[in-house]
């Protein structure tokens, strides 16, 4: 999606040579038309797919995900961090490694939300050690509901997600590959072959 890599490149700020930072767009500030324009795409990608729902978790993963289940018209679900109350007989949860705070936390959705005949698109916002998307899936095997997709705004390519999702037999499609972070250099994947995604 080039109008996606078009503001990776000029509003990402590189961290250190693993995180990206999007504040401007994605993660802090939000650009509504291009969260539109890439709920759009999520859409052409799956729209033969049948899906009843959205999944992603909070919060940065919220506003590509509510944009996509706007186009599929459909309600889109998060994950919410369970603090020890709301954590009841209820919910299905799952165990989250968070990549950029080194922690674990529990992570829930109500059983009133997800049942079996749910077919759920999973959308987040990065994707680097795969752990988030696992454990939506294995939010949506608790509901005995279906996964159709992982749907990704950025994936970092140099990292094992891909691998460990489609070990998992999960079909990933991320708006943009980056390759390398370097410097302040965000470098995607097909740049030396093709602009498009
Ligand atoms: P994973 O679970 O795939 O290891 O990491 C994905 C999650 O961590 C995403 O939900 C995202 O919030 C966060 N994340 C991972 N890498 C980055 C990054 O480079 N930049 C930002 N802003 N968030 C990231």
């Amino acid at each position: 999606m080039d109008l996606l890599k078009q503001r990776v490149k000029e509003d990402g700020v590189v961290i250190d040579e693993r995180i990206l930072k999007v504040d401007g767009f994605l993660n802090h500030q939000i650009d509504a038309q291009l969260m539109h324009e890439i709920g759009n795409t999520f859409h052409e990608q799956f729209k033969n797919e049948g899906v009843t729902k959205v999944l992603t978790i909070e919060a940065s993963g919220i506003a590509p995900a509510i944009m996509t289940a706007l186009h599929f018209n459909v309600p889109c679900l998060f994950a919410k961090k369970a603090k020890p109350s709301t954590l009841t007989k209820d919910v299905y949860h799952a165990d989250i490694h968070s990549f950029t705070k080194n922690n674990t936390s529990t992570v829930i959705v109500s059983d009133e939300f997800l049942s079996e005949d749910d077919r759920v698109l999973i959308i987040d916002d990065f994707l680097a050690n795969g752990d988030a998307s696992l454990g939506l899936n294995e939010i949506v095997q608790q509901a005995q509901a279906t996964t159709v997709g992982i749907g990704i705004v950025v994936e970092k390519s140099f990292q094992q997600g891909r691998k460990r999702l489609e070990d998992s037999g999960l079909n990933v499609s991320s708006l943009c590959k980056v390759a390398s972070l370097k410097g302040n250099n965000v470098t995607f994947v097909d740049e030396t072959v093709s602009e498009e995604v």
